[in-house]
């Protein structure tokens, strides 16, 4: 198969793009780093079924020729992480809007596949979980930048269930819930490598809150699994999957399983949210998937524990600030 990863370089997408050619396929990647980058994909960019472009998707010309030539579009290329949100709303919702307009176009020329990936974040401040995908989203008011993305990211769901129901492009959505593991950086706010690198830096580990929120974190290789199985699914089209685990954590627990693990003498302190983030800012109280859904279609359910997921984040992060890259070595090439 030839597949279209936009967002390829980024954290998910770059470790998408390697299961992909682990088994056999040939993965074009868009990615203009914004918030990916070339040490995600250095290990595989000499492979010869690997070819990547640093363009932004909303170049139209080049977009319309990767499109053209692949069989099936994961797009994944979008502004993401609640830090980025918050500082840059413009840039947030034209990415996401503009460029899923344009890849959904692009592909109903051909009514080429495109698995979209949204996020856990449409529901917004829904306080009853587990979040069902047929569930009302709550979203907060215009005001609070951090809604704009989760309002985005909705209308690209929209849009492509729209055209699924309209053009007949075959279409399939996935909410992903905190997915973690190696290559994602805490640059964006998210909190497991953020707390890896206090840790291992001897630094404060800064609780925002008072850490009673809670989340349910999924390793990458667990997600990816279920994007590939969901996006090659016959009866998945126009269809909503969440993709996420449902043990819960909160996040002072969290605080202190980073810092046992990592072995480390930093204080754990509570930061304001306002301090965080912005004056007014929302966070969400809890964050569960359910994932009966994906469940019943492919029999997902998610491996790697908890305590495994922050092991790994943990040695990604040591061997960055020990000098090396943090990405493992390269992937050995069949002949
Ligand atoms: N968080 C924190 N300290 C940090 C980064 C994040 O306490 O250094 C909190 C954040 O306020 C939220 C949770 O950890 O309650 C998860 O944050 P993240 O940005 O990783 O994901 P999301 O908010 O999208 O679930």
């Amino acid at each position: 198969m030839k597949v279209l990863i936009t967002g390829g370089a980024g954290f998910i997408g770059s470790h998408l793009a390697e299961r992909l050619l682990e088994r056999g396929d040939e993965v074009y990647i868009q990615d203009d780093l914004s918030t990916g980058a070339m040490e995600n994909i250095q290990h595989i960019k000499d492979h010869p079924n690997f070819h990547y472009f640093l363009d932004s998707i909303t170049n139209y010309q080049r977009t319309a020729e990767l499109v053209d030539l692949c069989d099936i579009i994961y797009h994944l290329a979008a502004s993401v992480g609640v830090r980025l949100i918050v500082e840059s709303p413009v840039k947030t919702i034209e990415t996401n809007i503009r460029g899923t307009e344009i890849v959904l176009s692009l592909a109903a020329k051909k009514r080429k596949r495109v698995l979209l990936t949204s996020t856990s974040e449409v529901y917004g401040k829904r306080d009853q979980v587990p979040f069902r995908e047929d569930d009302d989203l709550v979203l907060g008011p215009t005001s609070k930048g951090r809604w704009s993305y989760a309002c985005s990211k909705a209308i690209d769901e929209f849009l492509a269930i729209a055209y699924w129901k309209e053009k007949r492009v075959p279409t399939v959505i996935v909410r992903l819930f905190n997915t973690v593991g190696p290559r994602q950086t805490g640059r964006y706010g998210m909190v497991i490598p953020n707390f890896a690198r206090q840790a291992l830096e001897g630094h404060d580990i800064t609780v925002y809150g008072d850490g009673s929120q809670s989340r349910c974190f999924t390793h990458v290789s667990d997600a990816v699994g279920a994007i590939i199985a969901i996006a090659e699914h016959p009866e998945a089209l126009g269809e909503v999957y969440n993709i996420g685990s449902n043990t819960e954590v909160t996040i002072l627990e969290l605080a202190e399983r980073i810092k046992h693990l990592a072995n480390s003498n930093s204080r754990i302190v509570f930061m304001p949210y306002e301090e965080a983030y912005e004056e007014g800012f929302e966070d969400m109280m809890r964050r569960v998937p359910d994932i009966s859904k994906i469940n019943r279609a492919v029999g997902y359910a998610p491996e790697i524990s908890l305590d495994e997921i922050l092991m790994s984040v943990i040695k990604d992060q040591r061997a960055r600030l020990t000098g090396g890259s943090g990405v493992p070595a390269p992937l050995a090439f069949k002949a």
